[in-house]
């Protein structure tokens, strides 16, 4: 198992050591916001930077703290959900990348476990990439960070998502919390946000079991389902990182 260690533990002198000979970083970019009542309302955060770890465990590397104010998304009117303005987030993402460029590191992993940091992603990497062509800049969500036969499905705290929390963080799912019996106190006003303000294929029923989830049912969920993925995707990654700092 390789070394890694969180960049904000760490003194200059072990940093500048640490980049020396394995100048990768990772930056699980997440988000606050309600996932149904089985998962923890940071569970984007979670689950990127679980899976950075997996893959720090074979190619060492620094973990960033993780990034979890992001924006847009479809539970801007459930509790617990946190949006920020587009444009701070993204002025976060491209400042923080180009430091860590001019800082040393040749290949970085910004891996977003909230989908909409996808569109953000799309519009501001690109040219910080182009201005760096040596460095390895790896972006997107689980689904699109890789290329088709690797990528795994998205969902939001349904079937796929419960899945891979349940392979990467158990302790923190609770599966017997699909239950009904909630009432209108789950929203933020006693009230739920009106017909035209639901992003379609979300369940707004709070009495439902599968309240805030968008996709097939999480009760389906396993370890296995999750793993069988997940697995996928850190060996692939660890491959591609590996690749480039060999110079192959
Ligand atoms: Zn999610």
């Amino acid at each position: 198992m390789q070394f890694w260690k969180r960049y904000h533990e760490l003194r200059p002198d072990e940093l500048a050591e640490f980049i020396e000979s394995t100048p990768i970083a990772f930056w699980p970019l997440g988000l606050i916001e309600h996932h149904g009542w089985h998962l923890p309302v940071g569970y984007d955060g979670i689950k990127a930077e679980r899976i950075c770890i997996r893959i720090a465990e074979n190619t060492g590397g620094i973990i960033l703290p993780t990034m979890w104010w992001g924006a847009n998304g479809g539970h801007g009117d459930f509790l617990w959900t946190h949006y920020q303005p587009e444009e701070a987030t993204a002025s976060i993402l491209v400042n923080t990348t180009e430091q860590l460029i001019r800082f040393g590191f040749q290949a970085i992993v910004l891996l977003a476990g909230h989908y909409p940091w996808q569109g953000i992603l799309t519009k501001h990497i690109p040219p910080v990439q182009e201005n760096h062509p040596d460095i390895l800049i790896l972006w997107g969500t689980e689904m699109s960070i890789c290329r088709d036969d690797i990528k795994l499905r998205g969902d939001h705290a349904a079937r796929e998502e419960t899945s891979y929390g349940l392979s990467l963080f158990p302790e923190l799912i609770d599966m017997n919390a699909l239950h009904p019996g909630r009432d209108a106190s789950a929203w933020p006003k006693g009230d739920a946000p009106p017909l035209e303000k639901r992003h379609a294929g979300v369940c707004f029923d709070p009495n439902h079991p599968l309240f805030g989830q968008m996709g097939e049912d999480a009760r389906t969920a396993s370890v296995e389902r999750g793993e069988e993925g997940i697995a996928r995707l850190v060996s692939h990654l660890t491959e591609t990182i590996d690749r480039h700092l060999d110079g192959s």
